[in-house]
C-alpha cells in the first residue's frame, strides 16, 4: 500500500475505506437559475393569481448573500449559488415575470426545500465514500478531490517480469531471417499488464537453452513480484520452462496443462512466494490465458474486488461444436443489430493465427461439460 496523489490515481485500487472528511455541499446551494425565496410567500400562487416579490439582492457566484430575507423578499440567484438566511427555496425563472426593477411576479407555489441541494445532501461527513477493493474511476477522482481529498490509499502497483523463449524469436525492430518470426507476446503481455495498473518489466527474447532460461526466469523472480515465461510451456524435449520453472523455488509447478482452448498447456506455480506462470507461446493462447490466469491473481494480490474484465450479454449467431470435458473460449466480433442488441459472431482461425485476436472484441466461454452452444443462444462476453 501507498499514498498516490489522487488526481494521478485513475485505474489505481483502492487499499482502504475512505470517509467524508466534511459535509457536501457546505452551504445550502441553488440547483435552478431564478429567485430564492420563502417558500411560504409563494403558497397558492398561480399564473392568475400570482405572488408579488421584492428583488432585495442579488447573490453572486462564490459569494456569500450580503443579507437574509424578509417577507415577500426575493434574491436573484443562479445555479449553485448561495442561498439567503431565511430562504428556503428557488423559483425558476421561467416561473417567474419581472414586473417592474425590483418586483417579480412568482406564477407558481414552491415547497420548501423545492431546488435546493441542503447541506450534506450529496455526502455527510463520516459517509464512507469508497471502500477498499475498488478501481478508481474519473468521477470517483472527482469526487475525492470535490472533498479536498488531494491523496489516496493505494495498492502498490505489481512489477511483472516477462521472459520470452524461442529459437525462432527476433525483436519487432528486426527483419526476421528463413524461420524466425517476431516477438509478438512480450508486448501484448506488457501492454495487458499496464492497462490492468500494474508495471510489466521486459526481461528480453531468450533461445529454447535450459542454461539460458534459468539465468533468464532467475533474475526475473529476483526482481519482480510475479514472473511470466512465454512459450515452451507443452511437455516437448524443446519445451523447458516446466523444468525451468520448477528450479525457480518450492513449491514450484503446481498445474502444468488444464482443460482448455486455447491454452492448454499453461504451468501455474509459487516459487519461493512469487507467482510465476508458464503461458503457451501462441499469441491467441498467450493472451486468454493471461485473462484466465494472470489476471485475477494480479487482481487479487492487489486486493481488488471488482473482477478485471468486464462482460456483456450477446446473442450467439451460429452453432459452436466443443468436445465435453475442456472448457472452449471463442473470440467474438461484436456487432449491434437494428433492434440495439449484440451479435456475438464467431471469429475462427487455426491456432497460429494472430489477427483472429485483432477482429475480436472478446470471448465466450464455452463450460466444461457443454457440447457445444446452438445459434441463438444469450451468451456472456467477457470483453479484451
Ligand atoms: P510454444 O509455446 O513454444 O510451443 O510456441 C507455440 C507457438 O507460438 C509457436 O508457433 C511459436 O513460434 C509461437 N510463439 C512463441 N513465442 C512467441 C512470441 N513471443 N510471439 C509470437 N509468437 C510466439
Ligand atoms: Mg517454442
Amino acid at each position: 500500500m501507498e499514498e498516490a496523489p489522487t488526481s494521478a490515481a485513475l485505474d489505481r485500487v483502492l487499499a482502504a475505506d475512505v470517509l467524508s472528511p466534511s459535509d457536501l455541499p457546505t452551504f445550502r446551494r441553488s440547483t435552478m437559475d431564478g429567485f430564492a425565496v420563502r417558500a411560504a410567500d409563494t403558497f397558492g400562487a398561480t399564473e392568475g393569481l400570482p405572488a408579488y416579490l421584492d428583488i432585495v439582492d442579488e447573490v453572486f457566484m462564490g459569494r456569500a448573500p450580503t443579507r437574509g430575507l424578509g417577507t415577500g423578499q426575493c434574491a436573484r440567484i443562479a445555479t449553485g449559488g448561495m442561498l439567503p438566511d431565511n430562504a428556503d427555496a428557488v423559483v425558476m425563472v421561467e416561473q417567474t415575470q419581472e414586473v417592474g426593477p425590483t418586483t417579480i411576479e412568482a406564477l407558481r407555489a414552491v415547497a420548501p426545500g423545492e431546488n435546493v441541494v441542503q447541506i450534506g445532501e450529496d455526502v455527510r461527513t463520516m459517509d464512507p465514500l469508497l471502500t477498499a477493493g475498488q478501481r478508481l474511476r474519473p468521477q470517483d477522482l472527482g469526487g475525492l478531490l470535490a472533498l479536498g481529498i488531494t491523496s489516496v490509499p493505494v495498492a502498490r502497483r505489481l512489477s511483472v517480469g516477462i521472459v520470452s523463449g524461442g529459437d525462432e524469436l527476433v525483436a519487432p525492430e528486426r527483419e526476421p531471417g528463413p524461420g524466425q518470426i517476431r516477438d509478438v507476446n512480450s508486448y501484448t503481455l506488457a501492454a495487458l499488464i499496464r492497462r490492468d495498473g500494474h508495471t510489466p518489466c521486459l526481461a528480453g527474447i531468450f533461445p529454447d537453452d535450459y542454461a539460458a532460461l534459468e539465468s533468464a526466469a532467475q533474475t526475473a523472480l529476483a526482481a519482480n513480484d510475479v514472473v511470466i515465461l512465454s512459450a515452451g510451456s507443452s511437455v516437448s524435449a524443446r519445451d523447458m520452462t516446466a523444468q525451468v520453472v520448477d528450479s525457480l523455488g518450492e513449491p514450484g509447478v503446481l498445474v502444468h496443462g488444464v482443460s482448455l482452448k486455447p491454452g492448454k498447456p499453461t504451468i501455474l506455480a509459487v516459487c519461493s512466494g512469487k507467482p510465476v506462470f508458464g503461458l503457451p507461446g501462441n499469441p491467441v493462447s498467450c493472451m486468454v490465458t493471461y485473462d484466465l490466469f494472470v489476471a485475477p491473481t494480479l487482481a487479487r494480490l492487489s486486493g481488488a474486488t471488482s473482477p478485471p474484465r468486464m462482460s456483456v450479454t450477446a446473442r450467439l449467431t451460429r452453432n459452436i461444436a466443443s468436445a465435453t470435458g475442456r472448457e472452449d473460449y471463442i473470440q467474438v466480433r461484436l456487432e449491434r443489430r437494428p433492434d440495439g442488441g449484440l451479435d456475438a459472431v464467431p471469429v475462427f482461425g487455426k491456432s497460429n493465427l494472430i489477427f483472429t485476436l485483432i477482429r475480436a472484441d472478446g470471448m465466450l466461454k464455452i463450460p466444461l461439460d457443454a457440447g457445444g452452444l446452438p445459434a441463438g443462444a444469450q451468451v456472456e462476453v467477457v470483453l479484451f
